[in-house]
């Protein structure tokens, strides 16, 4: 039978909350009220100034977003959950960069993908609540739906939003990813996290693009996460040298903060690195096959790019390598049987040794 709401006590209950999150490996767990007019206002400008380049699902469901009440109507209160992802025995982002010939690619997609095994543990999560308050109306999320994640957590006590606009908590640095459970229990919230980046500016001009326009204030179109993960069409040109051998994703701005000295090392086997993704050559994953593609990235965010936007970024960086008859060779040969799309990335690749 339920326990009625007026016998529970929802202090003692947040802590075993907490309790809960730390045994299903989450690095902290907080509590956000429904409030996040604030946030709402941000999203709305970046709107206004076509911040999100082709990305129109952030225009659609409106207000749900920054109401999250309206996206699932009952909720009183919203967990908000970070768990680690950095393996910090891996081959470090710096070295990557520094070896034009290999790949470099995001810290979040070497292992796992984290959207099943994030909704996995928070809904068990959810049940543990379920178990000692009875039946519980909640939704979880992770990147999943028009939920405004980052507000959330800064709400939740579980960082501030940083000048690139990541989550940065002062003890663990902003390495790790977010999920939330809107639930219809009236948890009580916590304060929010204070602002700490001071007058630090590192991440601005560490952007190898200039996507970082203002402090909080990302255009996407420049952004190489978004070129090389969501966009699916042509990478700009003009955008392309400076991408380097950044195949999928980008650490940059998170690589200088001062505050990532405070990594916290993820306790996810899962999120290890897969097909020697830390450390690898671009020719040998410009060689895959798609079906190769498609077998070495299962259960990897990779795979949600798909075969051309995998080759595409792969042209990229080989345009952007040192100078080797192989690469050369390996460019020219896929010339023949790939997309118009491809092709020109490829053909742009070749002008980049042919002109040096
Ligand atoms: S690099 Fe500096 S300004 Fe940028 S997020 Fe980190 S602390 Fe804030």
């Amino acid at each position: 039978m339920n326990t009625p709401q007026q016998q529970i006590d929802y202090t003692k209950l947040k802590t075993d909350i907490s309790q809960w999150a730390t045994e299903l490996g989450f690095a902290q767990v907080g509590i956000s009220d429904l409030d996040l007019s604030e946030a709402g206002e941000h999203l709305n400008r970046w709107l206004e100034k076509e911040y999100y380049a082709d990305m129109d699902y952030m225009h659609k469901h409106g207000a749900k977003r920054y109401h999250p009440e309206m996206l699932v109507p009952g909720t009183l209160s919203i967990i908000s959950a970070r768990l680690n992802y950095m393996d910090t025995d891996v081959k470090p982002y710096q070295t990557a960069l520094a070896e034009t010939q290999k790949a470099a690619v995001s810290r979040y997609a070497l292992g796992r993908d984290y959207h099943k095994l994030m909704r996995n543990k928070l809904k068990k999560l959810a049940q543990k609540i379920e178990h000692a308050v009875g039946e519980l109306g909640f939704r979880v999320f992770s990147d999943s739906a028009p939920v405004m994640e980052k507000a959330i957590a800064e709400k939740a006590g579980l960082g501030w939003i940083g000048k690139h606009s990541n989550v940065i908590n002062p003890k663990a640095g902003s390495y790790f990813f977010l999920g939330e459970i809107y639930t219809d229990l009236p948890l009580p919230a916590d304060e929010p996290q204070s602002f700490h980046c001071g007058s630090c500016t590192a991440c601005i001009p560490a952007c190898p693009t200039g996507a970082i326009v203002a402090p909080f204030q990302i255009d996407a179109r420049r952004c190489i996460s978004y070129l090389t993960i969501e966009n699916h069409g042509v990478i700009p040109e003009h955008l392309r040298s400076a991408i380097g051998n950044r195949i999928y994703g980008c650490d940059d701005c998170q690589m200088v903060c001062p505050w990532n000295k405070f990594t916290e090392k993820t306790q996810e086997a899962d999120f290890s690195p897969r097909q020697n993704l830390d450390d690898i050559e671009l020719l040998e994953l410009f060689d895959w096959t798609e079906k190769e593609f498609l077998a070495k990235t299962e259960g990897s965010p990779i795979r949600r790019i798909g075969y051309q936007s995998w080759q595409r970024n792969l042209a990229v960086a080989l345009g952007n390598a040192r100078t080797e008859p192989a690469i050369v060779e390996a460019l020219t040969n896929k010339l023949d049987g790939v997309s118009d799309m491809v092709k020109e990335h490829i053909e742009w690749a070749l002008q980049q040794h042919t002109q040096n």
